[in-house]
């Protein structure tokens, strides 16, 4: 079983947080779409003919294609690969995309599950983050998706920003809780280099990040998604009974993948590879049927850190005998170097398995670095 991740490079604007690949001009939309269906049929082998077990169009903004173009793309993947009967088929969305024109025209399509990017429910945030719709059009969105028969809906909020008090913070979580939203993805508001909200905090015009606070919402966020009932499956994932993201999961379970679109990068279990990041030289590329990517072997020691990195944060933990199935004898001194982290109570052991504990799940990223071989 593998993934396929498709990315549209395109928004309606510019969100001063983001540093993902897009453009805001839908001016060579004709010729990517037909560069991505070309890269399909040119990839076709580098999945080695696995079952496709998950699609995921992602961006940028897929909610601007159109329903034909969602089912060309489909279509495109399913003339060269195996897709499983079943198969989860996730489109990343923007409340302000999704009228019922397009939410019906969706339906048309073999897209069975929604991302929808709410962040958060006040105005006057999504205004501080430069987000292209509005409060209410979030809650309106996730209605009419739902009144249009989609039940697997994920959505994606942001905490730990100056605007964002705690009494928003939990306003937030209670909203997507009475939509009965069965997937949250929640993210601790990052200063990426090189992008709008970097250089405001830089020029002072914005107040920076402040990490007490992130932690803060972060403990406020575990409390209230646990008396909901949600499973945090990974650190910033959470989700009612049996709801987990299958395409994500996979990314943490090491399962291979293939990207497809500018700056999508793929995993085939042996390297890693990520095309050009810029939609002219990506599209000039395939019209010669060739394909700008870089490409990078992994070593062992990648493969360990890459295993540790992604295991921790989730709930199934980190088998040490799959560290030794990667390098013998690598279980016995990544046990040695935990010893402090088990101490500190950040870490717990059960048989083979190693899992963050609540209050190590807020140093994740230390502890793993720290675990690096
Ligand atoms: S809509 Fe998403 S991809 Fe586009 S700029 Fe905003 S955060 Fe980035």
């Amino acid at each position: 079983m593998a993934g396929i991740y498709i990315h549209i490079p395109f928004c309606k604007q510019a969100c001063y947080y983001c540093d993902f690949h897009f453009v805001t001009s839908l001016k060579h939309k004709t010729e990517l779409l037909k560069a991505l269906q070309n890269e399909i049929r040119l990839q076709k082998d580098y999945l080695s003919g696995e079952t496709i077990e998950t699609i995921y169009f992602g961006g940028g903004t897929p909610s601007l294609l159109t329903g034909d173009e969602l089912n060309m793309i489909v279509d495109t993947v399913t003339r060269y690969h195996t897709v499983a009967s079943g198969a989860e088929i996730t489109l990343e969305a923007n409340p302000d995309d999704l009228d019922q024109e397009k939410v019906s025209a969706i339906r048309q399509t073999p897209v069975n599950r929604f991302s929808i990017g709410i962040q958060s429910f006040f105005d006057d945030d999504l205004f501080w983050m430069n987000r292209a719709h509005r409060s209410s059009e979030a809650e309106a969105s996730v209605k009419r998706v739902q009144d249009s028969g989609f039940e697997n809906i994920t959505a994606d909020l942001i905490y730990g920003y100056p605007l964002l008090t705690d009494h928003k913070w939990k306003h937030n979580l209670e909203q997507i809780f009475e939509l009965k939203i069965p997937h949250i993805s929640a993210y601790s508001m990052t200063v990426e280099p090189q992008t709008t909200l970097a250089s405001f905090i830089k020029k002072k015009v914005y107040a920076p990040m402040d990490e007490a606070q992130s932690a803060e919402q972060f403990l406020v966020m575990l409390n209230a998604i646990e008396q909901q009932g949600y499973e945090q499956y990974e650190i910033s994932n959470f989700c009612t009974p049996g709801n987990y993201s299958r395409h994500n999961s996979n990314y943490w379970k090491g399962v291979k993948y293939l990207g497809i679109g500018p700056s999508a990068h793929s995993f085939n279990g042996e390297a890693r590879q990520w095309n050009v990041a810029n939609n002219a030289k990506y599209i000039e590329a395939l019209a010669k049927n060739t394909i700008q990517a870089e490409r990078e072997e992994l070593s062992e020691q990648n493969r360990l850190n890459e295993y540790i990195m992604t295991s921790l944060r989730t709930m199934w933990g980190l088998d040490i005998d799959k560290l030794d199935n990667i390098a013998k004898g690598s279980s016995s001194e990544l046990i040695r170097a935990a010893d402090g982290f088990f101490d500190k109570g950040w870490m717990s052991k059960k048989d083979t398995i190693i899992t963050l504990t609540q209050e190590g799940k807020l140093y994740a990223d230390k502890i793993a670095s720290d675990l690096f071989f």
